[in-house]
């Protein structure tokens, strides 16, 4: 079949290559001068295979007041009409067992996500610094702590190891945390969890796809709509005219609900703005990827350089770079591993994560014919990216 994928990110990069390799005359589009460049582009680069605990949890009940009057220093809050709606959802998945559901849903297709990521590289070795980097989610407090030991032992029943060791156990898997300035309670240790630059690896993968002739990719190209002639999607729209297609996939990121606007759809993505760091490493810079969970945030060696990551705000879609909130990320890292990199001299970024409610990626087709979804990963958009786009590949038909 010939297949439009809408978005040229590292959901749409997996789903064009999943797809050509089934055999389908694939184009991607995108609107920016070069792939990889949304929420895709400076991401922290965790393949966060054992940690797919869900945002919505029971946790974030006792957070709320906090965030609501600005006091939480990791999460901003500014309600606005599209946020109630996606909030009252997401206020009802935060109990015990629906977020449990979740995660453990997450955990399998991180797994599925693992194996198709290398059945890939077997077929297209990419350089994007990947590597079996380790992950330590760091706490200094005891109900956290608590909390990982009880998702450890749920992941176990799902054949996913992760270690609970103390503070002395820390050090020896990361010497740099003998810089760390706030007390270590314990950590979950994840020894498999992956990290790699998720542009990198777009960029090269968009390369492979041309170079190969598995698919066009068409950059600087805006979707302005879906075409539909008798309630069937039959291509898109853009400033040089209507590209035709057998189908189309939406893999746009948080640019998705624009694009299903007009078409009886309803699309349960918001999104959340978090921030990244990325500079020269520093003296103590850590070689293990380290979630500090009571600050949230992350310190990733990616490629040699160092990138911090973290903090959620809810500010609609508006992607700009808030000076307030680079500081504050800075200030977060430096509390704790100042000597990590040199972040005077870092490069700040700003991206959205198109999240669901439940955590949960929306991917197979729709309601209306010749339509099909990749979107809605939320924080863990790299980690699924491979896992959804296999998917998605399988659900769609060899033909019309
Ligand atoms: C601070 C931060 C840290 C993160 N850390 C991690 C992490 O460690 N691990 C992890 O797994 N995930 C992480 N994520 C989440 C991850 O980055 C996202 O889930 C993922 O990048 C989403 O990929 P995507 O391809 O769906 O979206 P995008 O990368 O945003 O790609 C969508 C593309 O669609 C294009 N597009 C949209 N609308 C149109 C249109 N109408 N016409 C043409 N093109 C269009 C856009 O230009 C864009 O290039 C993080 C996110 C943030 C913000």
């Amino acid at each position: 079949m010939r297949v439009i994928v809408i978005g040229a990110g590292v959901v749409g990069a997996a789903t064009a290559y999943f797809l050509a390799r089934g055999e389908h005359e694939v184009t991607v589009l995108d609107r920016h001068g070069r792939p990889g460049q949304g929420a895709s582009f400076g991401n922290a680069g965790q393949l966060s295979y054992s940690y797919t605990d869900t945002l919505a949890d029971v946790g974030m009940l006792r957070r709320l007041p906090g965030m609501l009057l600005g006091r939480d220093r990791s999460m901003r809050i500014q309600l606005d009409l599209p946020l109630l709606p996606w909030g009252v959802q997401f206020l009802w998945r935060c109990t015990r067992r629906r977020a449990d559901a979740a995660t453990v849903q997450l955990l399998h297709l991180a797994a599925r996500s693992a194996n198709a990521l290398e059945s890939l590289l077997k077929d297209a070795p990419l350089d994007f610094g990947y590597r079996a980097a380790g992950k330590l989610m760091i706490t200094g407090s005891g109900q956290t702590l608590a909390g990982l030991q009880r998702r450890a032992d749920l992941k176990r029943q799902h054949g996913v190891r992760v270690d609970i060791i103390d503070a002395k156990d820390c050090l020896a898997i990361e010497p740099a945390l003998e810089a760390w300035r706030s007390p270590i309670l314990g950590a979950a240790y994840a020894q498999n969890d992956s990290a790699g630059d998720a542009e990198s690896f777009t960029r090269s993968l968009c390369n492979y796809l041309i170079t190969h002739g598995l698919a066009r990719v068409i950059t600087g190209t805006e979707v302005q709509s879906l075409v539909r002639h008798r309630g069937r999607i039959i291509g898109v729209q853009t400033p040089s005219g209507l590209l035709e297609s057998d189908a189309v996939v939406i893999c746009a990121g948080i640019g998705a609900r624009q694009l299903v606007r007009g078409l009886p759809l309803c699309l349960p993505i918001y999104p959340l703005k978090g921030y990244s760091l990325t500079a020269a490493p520093g003296a103590h810079a850590p070689k293990v990827s380290l979630t500090d969970l009571d600050r949230r945030i992350v310190f990733a060696s990616l490629a040699g350089r160092m990138r911090l990551a973290g903090l959620a705000d809810c500010v609609g879609d508006d992607d700009s770079i808030d000076a307030r909130r680079v500081t504050e990320l800075m200030r977060l890292g430096s509390e704790v591993l100042p000597e990590a990199a040199h972040f005077d001299a870092a490069q700040p970024w700003a991206g959205l994560r198109p999240a669901t409610p439940s955590g949960l990626p929306l991917v197979g087709g729709t309601r209306v014919p010749g339509l099909f979804l990749n979107v809605g990963h939320g924080a863990l958009g790299w980690t699924l990216a491979c896992g959804t786009a296999q998917q998605l590949a399988e659900q769609l038909p060899k033909r019309i």
